[in-house]
């Protein structure tokens, strides 16, 4: 443990989304170190992203993590971003027939209303008719979604942590 490390009261390991906001989040009332193995944060999965924000997306840990950012992403402290983190973008989710049984449980559990469509297979086919009728047999619209990208949030933490911590 360097002299860094041992003034700290907590150090997390990983600057992707995950240790970034864990980082920002303990920063408010702790000493925190971020370690980040690689020369950038947000080199591994954080960099990958599709960039979709879908809170109906996932299991229901996925789904309360997603639900619970959108306040911060929707509106962001004064001064973290220069342009809106979050771009409404409507998403579709298609199954086959093996899989609709999943797309009505995620349409069961979701509960928010109008905001998410199960949509028939004519009714998808007609919207994006690129679709192989097959491979959508029913779908998931979700007016709720929207385009967030996870590099630039990422890399927006790691800055807001400033002096509060060492990255
Ligand atoms: C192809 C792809 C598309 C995706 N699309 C979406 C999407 O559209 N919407 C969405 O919400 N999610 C999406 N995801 C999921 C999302 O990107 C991940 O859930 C999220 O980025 C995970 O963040 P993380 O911080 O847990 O992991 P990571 O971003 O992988 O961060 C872990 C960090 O830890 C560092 N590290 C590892 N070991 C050490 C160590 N010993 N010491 C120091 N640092 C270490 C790594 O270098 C890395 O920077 C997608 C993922 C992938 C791969």
């Amino acid at each position: 443990m360097n002299e860094t490390t041992s003034q700290s009261d907590v150090i997390v390991l990983g600057a992707g989304m995950a240790g970034a906001s864990l980082a920002a989040e303990l920063a408010e009332k702790r000493t925190v170190t971020l370690l980040e193995i690689e020369d950038q944060p947000g080199r591994h999965a954080t960099g990958r992203s599709a960039a979709m924000f879908i809170e109906s997306y996932g299991n229901e840990t996925i789904r309360a993590l997603t639900r619970t950012s959108r306040s911060f992403l929707a509106a962001p402290p004064a001064g973290f971003a220069e342009v809106p983190l979050l771009t409404p973008r409507a998403s579709l989710v298609i199954a086959n027939t093996e899989s609709l049984q999943i797309l009505d449980r995620i349409h069961a559990e979701a509960r928010y209303g109008a905001s998410l469509l199960r949509l028939d297979s004519a009714t998808a086919l007609a919207m994006v008719p690129i679709l192989r009728a097959e491979a959508a047999a029913g779908a998931l619209l979700d007016h709720r979604a929207a385009i967030s990208t996870l590099p630039r949030c990422c890399k927006l933490t790691c800055e807001s942590l400033g002096t509060a911590a060492r990255v």
